[in-house]
């Protein structure tokens, strides 16, 4: 019994060493056996050894570098870094865009199409058209590739099997994957755009630990990552503040009920102003046309409301995301005051902040959690 558990510890500690060894470099970029001993407190002959496997697995190459003595050059390694890559896919109502993501978590290809949702098999095809385009345009084998992330504005299963609500796509609520990616030629699972959204923010985001993610786009979401982790709920719907009531009897949400923040903080509140165009909304509510800022006043009035209801519920960071997150930064401190006269326990808000993955958040976060599983097996 304590012989397996002692082989079964010594077993861990080598692929952890393993692991750690490609993390660093995965990490921190190219370096040479004696400053990743040194770097992450293992012998020479440890990390020599992991770093001949991992160069026989072709995971990392190598190169000659500079001598700084003039002797002879010490041997350089790096890792492969798309040696494997995920593609994340994000379906909307409007648009299907894809991102190929290599194993550092770089966006190495990006495409974005105006596709009108339809659920239709010529509309599968060019899910299947739009992957393809995109690793045409990473420019690597379909042997390099994990599988595809398909993201979704949808209640889905834990495992992504399926979904079982479809408001915002107007389906009903059960849709497999199996259906929509019948055209896809590599492994694909469902997964929801706020959670997915939220990974990418915590994988690129240095500055914030716990918070919650608010997804303000056309609709919205939000999803708690709680100890450098996502906390998804018992049914995988955790932080679904679009259907927060926040007006009793309100205006009607595509859900069906009334009152939801959705209805009143959705960006189409603000875009409908400008026939769609966000970017055009910004462009009045910056030369301070007069309808533009008494909505956006109007705005600002239920979005204090959500962002006060969400501190006073999980007391973390909150990041504004989606599609605002992209416009909202010369408007941060006006929110942070807003939103600190509504806080009982604090004298500023600076625990507000706008997303750093402005773009493509929700199929970025998508590539990455393939990236991330991958990572695990090595
Ligand atoms: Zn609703």
């Amino acid at each position: 019994m304590f012989e397996q558990m002692e082989s079964i510890t010594r077993t861990d500690i080598k692929r952890n060493n393993r692991l750690r060894i490609y993390n660093q470099l995965r990490e921190a970029g190219e370096s040479s056996c004696p400053a990743l001993a040194k770097k992450l407190g293992l012998s020479l002959p440890t990390v020599s050894k992991n770093i001949a496997n991992l160069e026989a697995d072709h995971l990392i190459f190598s190169f000659d570098g500079k001598s700084d003595t003039g002797g002879r050059s010490p041997k350089i390694y790096d890792v492969v870094s798309d040696y494997r890559v995920a593609i994340g896919v994000n379906i909307t109502n409007r648009h299907i865009s894809a991102v190929a993501s290599d194993l550092r978590g770089t966006i190495i290809a990006h495409v974005r199409y105006r596709q009108k949702f339809v659920k239709s098999d010529a509309y599968f095809k060019k899910i299947a058209d739009t992957i393809s385009d995109v690793i045409k345009e990473a420019g690597v084998a379909d042997t390099q590739v994990l599988g595809v992330s398909l993201v979704v504005p949808a209640l889905i299963t834990k495992d992504g099997d399926h979904t079982y609500y479809n408001g915002v796509l107007r389906l009903d609520p059960y849709v497999t994957c199996a259906e929509f990616s019948r055209y896809i030629p590599y492994p694909t699972r469902f997964c929801h755009d706020a959670r997915s959204a939220a990974y990418a923010e915590n994988w690129y985001n240095r500055n914030v630990s716990d918070f919650f993610y608010m997804m303000m786009s056309d609709t919205i979401c939000g999803a708690p990552i709680l100890g450098r982790g996502p906390y998804s709920g018992l049914d995988n719907r955790s932080g679904e503040i679009g259907h927060m009531k926040i007006v009793r009897n309100g205006r009607l949400c595509y859900c069906g009920k009334r009152g939801c923040m959705d209805s009143y903080c959705s960006t189409k509140v603000l875009s409908n102003m400008t026939k769609g165009d966000l970017a055009l909304f910004f462009q009045l509510l910056e030369q301070k046309d007069e309808k533009a800022v008494t909505r956006w006043k109007e705005y600002l009035h239920y979005l204090v409301i959500t962002i006060n209801t969400v501190r006073m519920l999980f007391d973390c960071s909150i990041v504004i995301g989606g599609y605002l997150g992209q416009y909202i930064e010369p408007y941060l401190d006006e929110i942070r005051q807003l939103v600190q006269q509504e806080d009982p326990f604090c004298d500023n808000a600076d625990y507000l902040s706008v997303c750093v993955c402005k773009s493509e958040a929700s199929a970025t976060g998508g590539a990455l959690m393939l990236i991330d599983q991958f990572i695990k097996t090595i």
